[in-house]
Order: C-alpha cells, then sequence, then structure tokens
C-alpha cells in the first residue's frame, strides 16, 4: 500500500534536485544501537558514509561508521563534533537531548524527521497532547504526580491501569501495571522515579491485536505508507511482528490514514512510526508514535520492495521515495538474550537456517543479557502470515546463548 501525494509542481523540479544530498555526503546517526547498524548498511549501500555518536565506541554501528563520536545523548560538543562534516543528521531513538539537536541545527546541518518530531514525541504527555489536538483516540489518559492524582485517575477511568514515567522509556521498561485499587499505593515507588515527577497513567485497553504503520515523508511531501504490522509484545517488549497485517481491508487503511495525518502533523521528513491498539470494536488507538526505523519494520529488509531503512535514507537525503509495497506475507521474530549478563554466543544458527525461508540479523552485542535485544530472525515467502510466524518461532527455538 502505497500512496504519494503533493507531487511537486511543474518548477519545483529544480529546487528538489538542488536539495539532494547526492550519495558521498556523510550521514550522521544520534545513537549507535541496531536501528543505526542496519540504517548504516542501508546507507552504505547506496555509497553514503556514516559518523555515529553514541556513548560506547564498540556501539552495534560502530563497524558500518568511518566515525564514532563516543559522547552522551545530552552532549552539546558531542553533536557539534558529530554534525562536523555531515550533510544531515538523524537519529535512531526519540530519547536525544533537544540542546543537542539545536546545536547541530546551529550549525548549519539538518536534523531529520526534525527537531518538532523529536519534542512530540520524546515526552509521553506531550505525544499524548499533540495527538488529542489531531482528534486521534488513545487510551483514556491523565496527568499525575502523586496518589492522589492515581485514586483520582482510577475513579475517572476504572482500573487496571498502566502508569508510565513520560521520558526515558522502552521496551516495556519505565511503566508499572495497577491492577486494582489496592495497588495504588506502593505503584509510584515501583515506578521509582523522583517524589513529584510528571506521570501519564492510563487505562489497560482489551484490545484486539497491536498493530503499527510506518510512513515515509520525503523532503517534497511526498508520502509512502509501508503495509501494516500485526505485533506481539511480551511484557512490554515487541517480540514478533507478520506483515502486511491480517485484518480487514477497511482497518488496514484507516491506520495507513491515521500514519499520513500523524506525519504531516509532525512535519516529519523520514520515517515515522505510530503504534496502535485495535480495539474490539474495529477502532484504532494511538499507543506511541516514533520518529524513526523501528523494530516492527525489519521485516522490510526482505519482505518489501524498499526496505525501511533504504526509505529513511532516501527521504532524509531528498531523494524520491521508494515503492513500500510488500514481496508477500512476512514474518520476524525477535532474538532476545536468556540468563545472566556475559559474552555474546550464539548457538544453533546452522539448524535455524536449515530452513531456507529463513534469514538471520545479529546485532554484533558483545554482551548478552536476559531479554536484551540481540538479533531477528524473518520470514519472507510463506504462504501466509501465520505459517511465516510458526516457521520463524521453529527456527528460533533452534538458537541458543551458549
Ligand atoms: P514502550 O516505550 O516500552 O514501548 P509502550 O507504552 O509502547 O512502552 O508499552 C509497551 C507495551 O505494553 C505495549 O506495546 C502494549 O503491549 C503494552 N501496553 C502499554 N500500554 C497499554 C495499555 N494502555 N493497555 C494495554 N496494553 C498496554
Ligand atoms: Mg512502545
Amino acid at each position: 500500500m502505497s500512496s504519494r501525494t503533493s507531487e511537486p509542481a511543474p518548477g519545483q523540479a529544480d529546487a528538489a534536485t538542488a536539495a539532494t544530498l547526492a550519495p558521498g555526503v556523510t550521514i550522521g546517526l544520534l545513537g549507535g544501537g541496531q536501528l543505526g547498524r542496519m540504517l548504516g548498511f542501508a546507507a552504505r549501500a547506496m555509497g553514503y558514509r556514516i559518523a555515529v555518536l553514541d556513548p560506547d565506541p564498540d556501539c552495534p554501528a560502530a563497524v558500518i561508521a568511518d566515525r564514532v563520536v563516543a559522547a552522551a545523548y545530552d552532549s552539546v560538543e558531542g553533536g557539534i563534533e558529530l554534525a562536523r562534516g555531515c550533510a544531515v543528521v538523524t537519529y535512531e531513538l526519540e530519547h536525544v537531548d533537544a540542546a543537542l539537536v539545536d546545536a547541530v541545527e546551529a550549525a548549519g546541518v539538518p536534523v531529520r524527521p526534525g527537531a518538532f518530531a523529536l519534542r512530540m514525541t520524546q515526552d509521553r504527555l506531550a505525544e499524548r497532547r499533540f495527538v488529542a489536538d489531531l482528534g486521534i483516540a488513545t487510551a483514556p489518559w491523565r496527568e499525575v504526580t502523586d496518589e492522589a492524582g492515581l485514586h483520582a485517575a482510577a475513579a475517572d477511568l476504572g482500573t487496571p491501569l498502566r502508569l508510565k514515567a513520560p521520558v526515558g522509556g522502552y521496551d516495556g521498561r519505565s511503566q508499572v501495571r495497577i491492577a486494582t485499587r489496592d495497588e495504588i499505593r506502593g505503584a509510584l515507588e515501583r515506578l521509582g522515579r523522583p517524589p513529584g515527577t510528571r506521570l501519564l497513567v492510563e487505562r489497560e485497553l482489551h484490545f484486539a491485536a497491536e498493530l503499527s504503520v510506518i510512513t515515509a515523508r520525503a523532503l517534497d511531501g511526498a508520502l509512502a505508507a509501508f503495509p501494516v504490522a500485526r505485533n506481539r509484545h511480551d511484557a512490554g517488549i515487541l517480540v514478533e511482528s507478520v506483515a502486511p497485517a491480517p485484518v480487514d481491508a477497511a482497518v488496514a487503511a484507516a491506520a495507513t490514514a491515521l500514519g499520513a495525518r500523524i506525519t504531516e502533523a509532525l512535519g516529519a521528513v523520514g520515517l515515522v512510526t505510530a503504534e496502535l491498539f485495535l480495539l474490539r470494536d474495529g477502532s484504532l488507538a494511538v499507543n506511541e508514535l516514533a520518529p524513526r526505523v523501528h523494530n516492527s519494520g525489519h521485516w522490510t529488509i526482505e519482505g518489501a520492495r524498499t526496505s525501511q531503512f533504504e526509505q529513511h535514507v532516501r527521504a532524509i537525503c531528498g531523494l524520491p521515495l521508494g515503492d513500500s509495497a510488500a514481496h508477500g506475507p512476512t514474518a520476524m521474530v525477535n532474538l532476545l538474550g536468556t540468563g545472566a549478563l556475559r559474552e555474546a554466543r550464539l548457538e544453533g544458527a546452522a539448524e535455524a537456517l536449515a530452513d531456507p525461508l529463513v534469514h538471520l540479523h545479529l546485532y554484533d552485542k558483545r554482551r548478552v543479557f536476559e531479554r536484551r535485544k540481540m538479533g531477528h530472525l524473518t520470514v519472507a515467502g510463506a504462504t501466509n502470515v501465520e505459517v511465516g510466524l510458526a516457521r520463524g518461532r521453529a527456527a528460533l527455538a533452534k538458537l541458543r546463548w551458549a
């Protein structure tokens, strides 16, 4: 499902060409995790060079970088050093300090998808207000700072509730479940944020499925959405995605339309991911937004005509977008760490790859620990997504950490 809008008017083509950051220039990357690594593979394949800022000089993206700036995500000096020699800077995580982004822009280097998109999505409360202003549904929520606020929210919204820290959370960290009103006492302590911190509390929804839609927006405003993915999380961490999601065409169209509206309202140049809940009445609610490539889009590497990583590079470099259609049913299963912190050594790769439809991606993390995202498997070419998922799970079961 690929849609294009606002083609450049005749006469604008020269301006578009002038804005193109041609292959050969350097892309700066804030964050050097697995997303940055895969983004870097795509960028390098197209002839771009890469500079990475990450606190860890041995981060997963280091091997694809021409230059690594070892600095924290709030280091203004690090941001300025990264920007030096870069034609554009992008990010693989939302938790980049606004001051760093401002410093990069002040140095004359564009930050894409953009500072506004980052600001609206790095704080869950700002994000909720932004989504509400668009008239788009979310789980009913309140801002709270203390236990009295939680009691009032429980009275208004009912239980169970999810209490979430507005900044810094990912993979289900930084949130606690409040099953009943009896569990309000101690919930703030369980979340572990200093007293008085602004928090988001929301109703837990009994959704039919979790979906996500990844929308690319080009410099000229053209949009291209990937087919909607159906995702499964385990204790807050993504474990499986399939695409195109086996949902009614009307649901997929509604999800795609939501993604387009959000992406345009963010003014993003690059990718925007919207995590959605499909409710039992067939309606959609936004859970979370990310102005970047996303774990639920890893299936596109083998499963779509253009991968999410290539699409992001094309967008931020002012190139035309690629076709985002799926080749066919595709499934992705995440390979998580198990056990205590130790050196990462994977066993069973040959057994997992005995299924010729299975592809292995490893992020080259030096250390493994319980539930760390270490890699993923993609199954492309199965007769339908459920068969693909079953084959992905079977392959995953052959892998273990020594
Ligand atoms: P994170 O930043 O860790 O991804 P999310 O808010 O996306 O945080 O929550 C992670 C997962 O927890 C969701 O994908 C979903 O499975 C579950 N979850 C979060 N909020 C709710 C909710 N209000 N109702 C039901 N499930 C939820
Ligand atoms: Mg999430």
